[in-house]
């Protein structure tokens, strides 16, 4: 049955032979074991085994011995014990010390490599293992910074947003507070600012023991402008009899517009008449020079009725009242000049 296979213990030289392929199967097996990994070489390695060594067990050894390769295949594929079986024959069995040693050494190799490789194996897996952790990372950190990208982006619209609204509120507001408080067309205090301002300076008077003059000025024969040259033009007569007095005017006193072509100045300080007297002459003095409206100039004067804080009243309503019956007087006197209350025969009807 086995007439075709050489004997490998008739022949010294080829037991030599066979032992040296043995030894180079081993590491040879060694070394793939060593390989081993799905990454490096895919295919079984029992299968390169076969290969490499049953042509050689089958060119040297005997029936055993290619029985006992083919066992010991099996047996490396398992417990990593190399195929030196593959030349143990009843032949060789006086070579055992030697067959021994290649034992030991091949198991101690494949001891070895089967550590080295179980390492190799751990270290390509952490690797790896690490090198995804840090492209999660690197993944995730991308994404938040950019999600913090966009999220910055978005509060800084929110923000400029609300800046913008919280601006425009302010102006909404602060014009609503213009609105409310001035005449729209001099820009002059209206008769509720007016008001606050008496107030403060009648409060301011009294710890003082001072006196204020309320001054009130009608322009003398308005309506003809508006008749003549129209509303639009009267209405920039007014606007200028504003400029014009407010420049007669101290900073701590208040001229107001209360409609129509009347005016109001509560004037602080007013403890002598002479005082009250200088302003109201400076009030009329600044219609002298004639208006330029277009291409028209305008001559036009005011009537002006002074009432005394505290001497003719205390409340603003008297005071303006009584103001307005001497603007009348003067008015009957003429106009283009200034009256006390009490002046002549002016008097208050209650
Ligand atoms: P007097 O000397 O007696 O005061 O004569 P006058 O023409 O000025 O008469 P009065 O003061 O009574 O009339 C004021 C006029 O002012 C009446 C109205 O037509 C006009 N007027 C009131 N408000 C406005 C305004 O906002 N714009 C304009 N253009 N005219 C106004
Ligand atoms: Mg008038």
């Amino acid at each position: 049955m086995m007439s075709g296979i050489r004997k490998p213990g008739k022949s010294t030289s080829r037991n030599w032979w066979g032992y040296l392929v043995a030894i180079g199967s081993v590491i040879l097996a060694t070394w793939l074991k060593y390989l081993a990994q799905p990454a490096i070489i895919p295919a079984d390695v029992p299968i390169l085994y076969i290969l490499a060594i049953v042509p050689t067990a089958i060119f040297f050894g005997s029936g055993p011995s290619i029985l006992a390769c083919i066992l010991s295949l099996l047996a490396y594929d398992f417990f990593f014990i190399p195929p030196l079986y593959a030349f143990i024959s009843f032949e060789d069995i006086r070579n055992a010390p030697v067959i021994v040693i290649f034992l030991l050494v091949g198991v101690s190799l494949s001891y070895l490599a089967s550590n080295l490789r179980q390492k190799n194996i751990e270290a390509v897996r952490e690797v790896a293992a690490r090198k995804q952790a840090e492209a999660e990372l690197e993944e995730h950190r991308h994404n938040l910074e950019g999600l913090v990208k966009q999220r910055t982006t978005e509060l800084e619209k929110v923000n400029l947003d609300l800046e913008q609204e919280i601006t425009e509120r302010r102006q909404l507001q602060s014009q609503l507070e213009e609105m409310a408080t001035h005449d729209h067309l001099t820009g002059l205090p209206n008769r509720i600012l007016l008001l606050d301002r008496f107030q403060l300076a009648a409060a301011l008077a009294h710890r003082n023991k001072a006196r204020l003059a309320v001054m009130l000025l009608d322009l003398d024969k308005f309506k003809s402008i508006n008749d003549t040259l129209g509303h639009d033009i009267g209405d920039r007569v007014l606007k200028a009899t504003g400029a014009r007095l407010i420049e007669v005017t101290r900073a701590s006193d208040t001229l107001a517009r209360i409609g129509g072509d009347e005016f109001i100045l509560v004037m602080q300080e007013a403890n002598q008449r002479a005082d009250a007297t200088a302003i109201a002459q400076k009030l009329l003095d600044s219609f002298i020079e004639p208006f330029s409206i277009d291409s028209h100039q305008l001559h036009l004067s005011t009537s002006i009725g002074i009432a005394i804080y505290p001497d003719d009243a205390k409340d603003i309503e008297t005071l303006i009242k009584k103001s307005d019956a001497a603007m009348y007087y003067s008015k009957d006197r003429g106009r283009n000049q200034f009256k006390f209350f009490g002046d002549g025969d002016v008097a208050f009807a209650e």
